[in-house]
């Protein structure tokens, strides 16, 4: 599998590092929320099949943080995003 980055171009997975599901959200409410919700976040993780987006670190080169929308069935790429930019339009809708 080789994963465009978006400063780097194209690499070899051997210079990323998987680091989990990107669409697990932090509780917004931080020490407010309830114990479910850190629990929720922490602990619990759906199998998806088909596409899902996942945070990709790339460790051998630029240090960026990716977000990598991939087809667990066939490992295809659709996208990659910095998780940066992600964020921003999460938080702010940009
Ligand atoms: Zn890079």
């Amino acid at each position: 599998m080789r994963i465009s980055c978006p400063y780097c171009g194209e690499r070899g997975l051997e210079e990323y590092s998987y680091l989990g599901d990107a669409t697990v959200t932090r509780p917004r409410d931080g020490g407010g929320a309830g114990g479910d919700a850190w629990n929720d976040y922490v602990y619990l993780r759906d199998n998806p099949s088909g596409l899902h987006r996942e945070l990709w670190y790339h460790a051998a080169g630029c240090h960026a943080w990716l977000v990598v929308t991939r087809d667990l069935q066939n490992h295809a790429i659709a996208s990659v995003a910095l998780a940066r930019d992600v964020a921003l339009a999460r938080e702010f809708g940009e």
